[in-house]
C-alpha cells in the first residue's frame, strides 16, 4: 500500500476489545469502514464496527477472507498467533510492521533490541532452570523481578525475589515457561510516552503522563507528568529512536521509570496505550485517530496538550461509580460495554479536564 486510503476504504482490526472499540470509532469519523477480528462473540469492538470475523486465529479460511475484504490491518495486542500473521501479510499489508511484533512480544528479545539502541533498561538475564536463576541472582542481586518472557500482561506472569528464599517459589509460578530476571529499579514515577510515526517517516509524540498502577493494572494516568524540562525531552527522543529504528508506522507506548540516574524503558507496546486515553479528552488530535492516520498513510495529526487532564481507569466493581461521575460536567465518561463485571477487567475509563481556574 502507498497511496493514501480514502473514504470508503476498510481498515481491518486484529482483536475485539476496547482498543479495537475505540480505533473503530476514529476510523469511522475518518469516513472508513472497520472489520474487526475477534473469536469471542458479544465484544467491545463489535458494536461499533461495520464488520465482525469471529473465528478463531487458527481458522485459515476465516483470516484469508478478512484479508481479502480490507485495505490494510492493524492490531490492538501484540501476541497475534504468528501463523495468522504470515498468512494475513501474504494478502494485505500489516501496520505496524512485523518488526516491532517481533521484539515486543518477548521480553527478552524487546530488553536486548533496547539495550543495542544504547537505551538503559533494568539489569537483565535469560532464565529457564533453577541453575538460570540462581547465576542470574548472583548476577543481578535482589530484590528482583522473574517475569515470562511472552504472554505477559496487567502484572500477570510475574513474580517478585526480594530474598534468595523467594527463588523456588517464583521459578514455580512461571509454569514451566522461558522467563527474563530483571533487577528491581528503584523509580520514583511511571510515566509513558505515547509516540506515533507516519508511513512517510514523520514522528510525532504526545507529552508524556505519569502512570498509577496498582496490583499491575493501570489505575491513573495524569498529564502534565512531573518531569523536568530535560527529562521531557529526553523521554521523547528515546520514543522517537525507538520508532524510526523499527521504521514503524503506527503508534506505540513506552512505558518508562523516572530515577535520580534518568529513565530507564520498562517496556514498548506496538498499539495505542492505556496510558494515551487522556488524548481523547486533552488533544485535537487523539491517539486512535493518530493511529488510523498512520496505518491509513495520512499525515500524522496536531498531538499537542491543550489541556491537564486526569484519567482514571474504571476496574471490575468501579462501575458503581458511573451513575455519579455521569453527574459531574468535567468527566468525559468512556464505557467499553462488556457483557460481564469481573474483578480486575477494564470496563471503561474517565477523563476528567482540569480546569485552570
Ligand atoms: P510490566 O508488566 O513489566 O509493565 O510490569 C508491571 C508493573 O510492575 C510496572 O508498571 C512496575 O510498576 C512494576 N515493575 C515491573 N518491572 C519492574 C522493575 N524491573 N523494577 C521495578 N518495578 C517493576
Amino acid at each position: 500500500m502507498t497511496d493514501p486510503l480514502t473514504t470508503g476504504a476498510t481498515i481491518g482490526i486484529l482483536g475485539g476489545g476496547q482498543l479495537g472499540r475505540m480505533l473503530s470509532v476514529a476510523a469511522s469519523r475518518l469516513g472508513f469502514k472497520t472489520c474487526v477480528f475477534e473469536p469471542g462473540g458479544d465484544c467491545p469492538a463489535s458494536h461499533v464496527s461495520n464488520f465482525h470475523f469471529k473465528a478463531a486465529y487458527n481458522d485459515e479460511e476465516a483470516l484469508r477472507r478478512f484479508a481479502e475484504a480490507v485495505d490494510v490491518v492493524t492490531y490492538e495486542f501484540e501476541n497475534i498467533p504468528t501463523a495468522a500473521l504470515d498468512l494475513i501479510e501474504s494478502l494485505v499489508p500489516v501496520r505496524p510492521g512485523r518488526e516491532a511484533l517481533r521484539i515486543s512480544q518477548d521480553r527478552l528479545t524487546e530488553k536486548d533490541f533496547l539495550s543495542d539502541l544504547g537505551l538503559t533498561t533494568a539489569p537483565y538475564a535469560a532464565v529457564t532452570t533453577a541453575e538460570d536463576l540462581e547465576a542470574a541472582i548472583a548476577k543481578i542481586g535482589l530484590p528482583a523481578i522473574l517475569k515470562t518472557r511472552r504472554f505477559g500482561y496487567d502484572g500477570k506472569g510475574q513474580a517478585r525475589i526480594m530474598q534468595a528464599g523467594d527463588a523456588s517459589q517464583a521459578l514455580a509460578d512461571m509454569t514451566g515457561q522461558e522467563a527474563i530476571l530483571e533487577g528491581f529499579v528503584a523509580f520514583s514515577h511511571e510515566v509513558s510516552v505515547i509516540g506515533a510515526r507516519s508511513a512517510s517517516g514523520d514522528v510525532a509524540c504526545f507529552d508524556p503522563g505519569e502512570n498509577v498502577h496498582e496490583g499491575g493494572i493501570l489505575r491513573t494516568t495524569t498529564v502534565p507528568a512531573r518531569l523536568s524540562t530535560a527529562q521531557r525531552t529526553d523521554a521523547v527522543l528515546m520514543a522517537g529512536k525507538i520508532l524510526n529504528a523499527l521504521n514503524y508506522v503506527g503508534v506505540m507506548g513506552v512505558e518508562l521509570f523516572v530515577t535520580p540516574q534518568g529513565l530507564v524503558v520498562n517496556e514498548i507496546a506496538p498499539r495505542v496505550h492505556n496510558s494515551g486515553h487522556w488524548t481523547q479528552q486533552g488533544c485535537t488530535v487523539d491517539q486512535f485517530e493518530q493511529h488510523i492516520r498512520a496505518v491509513a498513510g495520512w499525515p500524522l495529526g496536531d498531538g499537542g496538550r491543550y489541556a491537564d487532564v486526569v484519567m482514571e481507569n474504571l476496574i471490575g466493581e468501579d462501575m458503581d461509580k458511573v451513575p455519579d461521575i455521569a453527574q459531574d460536567r468535567d468527566a468525559a465518561l468512556h464505557l467499553y460495554s462488556k457483557a460481564e463485571v469481573k474483578p480486575g477487567r477494564k470496563m471503561g475509563h474517565v477523563n476528567r479536564v482540569i480546569r485552570q481556574g
